[in-house]
């Protein structure tokens, strides 16, 4: 179904700030309606794709107003950042939502805030948060992150290798499998972004065939600022948007993935 010639462009105006309310509540509305248009295009509902904010960066001061416009969901990609963030604005009506790659020494503290976690891309972080959710009595949403781009030092697991990784998922009981996470190349080339959300859907497709009950609903978490009309072309059901919410971040994107340095050491 997708739309799919290449007119769709990668968005890489520059993105404005939000500091008011009401800039924030202009915002979501601009980016509510690219959505709608390319849920459109697609020949989708609208109401399939769930808009996470994403608030890495951005001080308290300032999501205190993104939520008083509407942010009741909110994305954080390093788990010290959104832990403090959580406790700092625990007084507010918001759900955490971990989506960057997590080390198991940080499970415990995952564990105790988030609502969801969209990167598990290992048994040993399942293991982990497990056993750190029946300590707490606490379930979390998870998203398997899957490396849909080929790029070596990305996180995420080969698609080959994850109906093995999800058979073994049922062990943990407090692990909520939705579906899946991707991150798509960085590349102004829509072509190639859009064959890397292809990737993701044509995965979670083949599991509702083979395996239907290993990826609940079968989310596709998959677009950001610069690719989520496209996303939403191939499928997305949720799409992560931090700057043309937030405004562009000062510190650069190898700073939240690993492309300049070894995996694992974020
Ligand atoms: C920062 C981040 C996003 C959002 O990126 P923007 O360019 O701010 O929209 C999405 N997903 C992940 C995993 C991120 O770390």
């Amino acid at each position: 179904m997708s739309a799919a010639d290449d007119s769709t462009p990668i968005t890489s105006l520059e993105y404005p700030p939000a500091t008011t309310k009401e800039d924030f509540a202009a915002h979501l509305r601009a980016v509510r309606e690219k959505i709608a248009a390319a849920a459109e295009r697609a020949g989708r509902d609208p109401g399939e794709v769930r808009l996470l904010p994403v608030s890495k960066t951005v001080p308290e001061e300032r999501i205190r107003n993104a939520v008083a416009a509407g942010c009741h969901q909110l994305g954080e990609n390093k788990v010290q950042e959104a832990k403090r963030k959580s406790e700092n604005l625990a007084d507010l009506d918001i759900a955490w939502s971990v989506i960057g790659h997590l080390q198991t020494n940080k499970a415990k503290d995952v564990a105790v805030f988030a609502s969801e976690f969209q990167a598990l891309d290992s048994l040993h972080v399942a293991e982990a948060l497990d056993r750190r959710l029946q300590a707490a009595g606490r379930s979390l949403d998870v998203l398997v992150q899957v490396n849909t781009s080929h790029e070596e030092q990305k996180y995420g697991l080969a698609p080959s290798d994850v109906p093995a990784f999800l058979k073994q998922l049922p062990a943990f009981e407090t692990l909520h499998v939705k579906g899946f996470m991707t991150l798509a190349l960085f590349t102004e080339d829509t072509g190639k972004v859009r064959a890397c959300f292809k990737v993701l859907r044509g995965l979670r497709d083949q599991l509702r065939d083979t395996d239907p009950d290993l990826i609940g609903p079968g989310e596709l978490s998959m677009g950001m600022s610069g690719d989520y009309e496209v996303a939403i072309e191939e499928g997305s059901t949720c799409v992560r948007v931090g700057q043309a919410i937030f405004g562009a971040r000062n510190l650069p994107d190898s700073y939240y993935w690993p492309a300049d340095r070894p995996a694992g050491e974020a």
